[in-house]
């Protein structure tokens, strides 16, 4: 797929032999890798999730919180022997699994690398959730935990916000195909294998947030539900008035009765205060 790329939904068709497709990158290139604490509990787990964050972008949120290495694309080139070294040095570290983070333009990178050196330690793929099922396949011949974000049902609000209206024509059914991951918890409390979705609840966009929840009470009740209140305004967002201030308690609090409402079990929340840049971690390249 690499020299007519069709990884994304985008399908640019870009040889990334060559050159950068519309997610900005051709080769690998990654901004940090490290043992990350705030994760899920079962995922962060006791010494942190082995995260490598890869830059380019498939999706290009206006608000990303990650923009620096999503869009500026700030990072550096290694090479697919290098990203296997990686992981084991993650794994030599004590990570509690290997956390791919935005790495559906990489998958048949990632796919050589595991080839090359597959850690004895869970994978998580951790994605913006806008995902063709060919692609996943390839993905779930390495992935443990599935670890995506379902980010809008609005097309009106994935076009503003993504320039892509389609967000949820993909990301509904990638959620349903990831959602077929067997749970399977340590005595411990720690996820081996499953699937975690998350929602971040956005400005003006509670609505949204209600009918994903009630999306998600549709599937497998082994599926975790993570409502993330996290939302700083970062990014390129001059544009975008609304973005411009972090969730009310009555947003927050509208997407928790939803969640009660609808009766999900299996659910992380975070405190409606949790905003602010502290968990947007440091770059290293
Ligand atoms: S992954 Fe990148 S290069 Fe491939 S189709 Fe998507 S945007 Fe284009």
């Amino acid at each position: 797929m690499i020299k007519n790329c069709s990884l994304c939904p985008v399908s640019c068709e870009a040889d990334r032999l060559k050159r950068a497709g519309y997610c900005g990158v051709s080769g690998v290139k990654i901004a940090k890798y490290y043992l990350h604490p705030y994760e899920e509990p079962p995922v962060s787990f006791k010494n942190g999730s082995g995260c490598v964050f890869f830059c380019g972008c498939s999706l290009k949120c206006v608000f990303c919180q990650n923009f620096e290495l999503s869009r500026v694309r700030r990072g550096k080139d290694i090479t697919v022997e290098e990203l296997a070294d990686i992981f084991r040095e993650l794994e030599n570290m004590g990570a509690e699994n290997i956390n791919l983070v935005n790495p559906t333009h990489y998958v048949e990178h990632i796919a050589k690398a595991f080839a090359l050196y597959k850690p004895n330690i869970p994978v998580v793929y951790n994605t913006h959730g806008y995902e063709k099922l060919e692609t996943l396949r390839i993905a779930d011949t390495f992935t443990d935990i599935y670890l995506p974000d379902l980010k809008f049902i609005d097309p009106l609000l994935s076009s503003r916000y993504t320039g892509k209206a389609n967000y949820a024509d993909y990301a509904l059914p990638a959620m349903r195909f990831m959602a077929e991951k067997p749970l399977k918890m340590r005595e411990d409390g720690k996820m081996l294998s499953g699937t975690i979705i998350r929602h971040l609840i956005l400005p003006l966009a509670a609505y949204d947030s209600v009918n994903i929840i009630k999306f998600v009470s549709t599937l497998p009740k082994s599926v975790y539900f993570s409502l993330m209140s996290q939302y700083t305004p970062f990014g390129d967002i001059k544009n975008f008035k609304e973005l411009q201030r972090i969730i009310t308690p009555r947003e927050y609090k509208k997407a928790l009765a939803a969640v009660e409402e609808c009766g999900l079990e299996n659910v992380f929340l975070q405190d409606g205060d949790s905003s602010g840049e502290n968990f947007i971690p440091t770059w290293d390249y």
